[in-house]
């Protein structure tokens, strides 16, 4: 970006002064409409990855021997945390009213993050469309056979590739490998040497580099459009990833449902989801939307260093603008958020559905992390704390949001959710230095 082009932006955005000093900011998305819309995605998409997830349940029981008890989906718990409200609190100084609640994806079977969601789904789809063109399965058949040798075989002879941080390589590694693929997972310089190490012992190619995300993501996308049997899982742009996140919606009404939590006019829910790239966060909060209308507030969080769908959105310029560009170096601990760059495709879907977005310091992250574990035992990666530093922006800096959407005197009988997106698979001497780290 040129000099003179920053320097415009700076003077319309002051905020992004704050941003490039990396303090803590939080921003109101004036875009935000009680009825939100998008033309480039609807929830029929949505309808259709359930409709999948429910028709692989079979093959998943029998893959995954974790998943017999839950009939072969793939879904998280909601805990309530009056552990931690009551420790942020008082570390903070300030009153949470209403109640928090925890969406435990941290837990999520098979790979211990959000992305057992979009990118598992994606998989599957992408495995359904291959063996039905090959007169391997009907949609009526029992999705069981898929984990035949005859159909391992079959996937033997396809490649899926994709770029990641971490936790997607992850999940697509895994599930492919299972399914018989060949994998290839380009991971960024802020991905962890353990998840490389099981991917690499589950069978899986993976390539190292030293740049950040967005340069594994494109030299990923290169080399697969390189080979006709392989098939790109393009976390910036994939609608399937998204459909697969947003399922988490529906799922998640039910959930409040039963658990007599109310959500309307009287009863705000707020719902704070950490956001890299914003596939998971942004899938989830368009389901959130259609779910529960005007009633849920979403805000995306993110790093200090790594503000890429803060300054997209803030500025309208999407995935033309770079935290580089504004002087950030995309270096933090979450490195499930270290993305420099936003999806286009979410943050343009995104403009009318959430609410805002809020940054928080690597500091602030290992604080709660640490809080966390005191209070309720409860481990999360760093990137998933990011959302707990929710309810803490919102009664601080969110007052003249509050206000301005009249729901200061409802807060005593608001819920704020905390999307805890990843942390149940990470190694038990890592989770020591975490905490050795951490200041409390
Ligand atoms: C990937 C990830 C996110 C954010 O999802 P994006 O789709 O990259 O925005 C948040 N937390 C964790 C732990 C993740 O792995």
């Amino acid at each position: 970006m040129e000099n003179k082009r920053k320097d415009e932006l700076f003077q319309l955005f002051p905020k992004l002064l704050n941003i490039k000093k990396r303090e803590t900011v939080f921003w109101e998305n004036t875009k935000w409409m009680e009825k939100a819309s998008s033309t480039s995605f609807s929830m029929e998409e949505v309808e259709d990855a359930e409709e999948t997830l429910q028709r692989f349940s079979s093959y998943l029981r029998v893959a995954f021997p974790e998943l017999q008890e839950s009939n072969g989906f793939i879904e998280s718990a909601v805990h309530r945390m009056n552990g931690m409200k009551a420790a942020l609190e008082k570390h903070f100084h300030l009153s949470i009213p209403g109640q928090l609640l925890l969406k435990g994806d941290h837990e999520l079977p098979i790979s211990g993050s959000i992305k057992a969601r979009g990118g598992i789904y994606e998989v599957l789809k992408h495995a359904e469309r291959l063996a039905l063109a090959n007169g391997k399965l009907t949609k009526e058949d029992d999705y069981a056979v898929l984990a035949t040798e005859e159909l391992r075989t079959f996937f033997q002879h396809y490649t899926i590739a994709v770029g990641s941080t971490g936790n997607l390589g992850l999940s697509i590694g895994i599930m492919g490998k299972k399914l018989g693929f060949n994998v290839v997972v380009h991971m960024s310089s802020d991905a962890k040497q353990w998840k490389k190490a099981m991917l690499r012992e589950k069978g899986a190619t993976v390539i190292e580099y030293e740049a950040d995300y967005s340069v594994a993501v494109e030299q990923g996308r290169r080399e697969a459009a390189q080979n006709p049997m392989c098939h790109f899982i393009d976390d910036e742009n994939s609608k399937d990833l998204f459909a697969g996140y947003a399922v988490a919606a529906k799922r998640l009404k039910v959930q409040l449902e039963k658990t007599n939590v109310p959500v309307d006019a009287e009863h705000p829910l707020f719902v704070y989801l950490p956001c890299g790239v914003g596939g998971g966060p942004g899938g989830v909060a368009y389901g959130l939307r259609e779910m529960f209308g005007q009633h849920v507030y979403i805000f995306f969080a993110e790093p200090t260093a790594s503000p890429c769908m803060t300054i997209g959105l803030m500025t309208g310029l999407h995935d033309e603008i770079s935290v580089e560009d504004i002087g950030l170096d995309n270096k933090t601990e979450a490195d499930g958020l270290a993305v420099g760059r936003a999806s286009k495709f979410v943050g343009k879907v995104m403009e009318t559905y959430i609410s805002g977005c809020y940054t928080v310091q690597d500091e602030e992250l290992l604080t709660s992390l640490a809080l966390a574990m005191d209070s309720e035992g409860l481990f999360l990666e760093p990137s998933a704390h990011a959302g707990m530093f929710g309810p803490i922006q919102l009664m601080t800096n969110g007052r003249d949001f509050l206000q301005k959407h009249h729901l200061l005197d409802k807060m005593e009988q608001a819920t704020h959710l905390v999307w805890a997106t990843g942390g149940s698979m990470v190694p038990q001497e890592m989770r020591q230095d975490y905490l050795k780290k951490c200041s409390r």
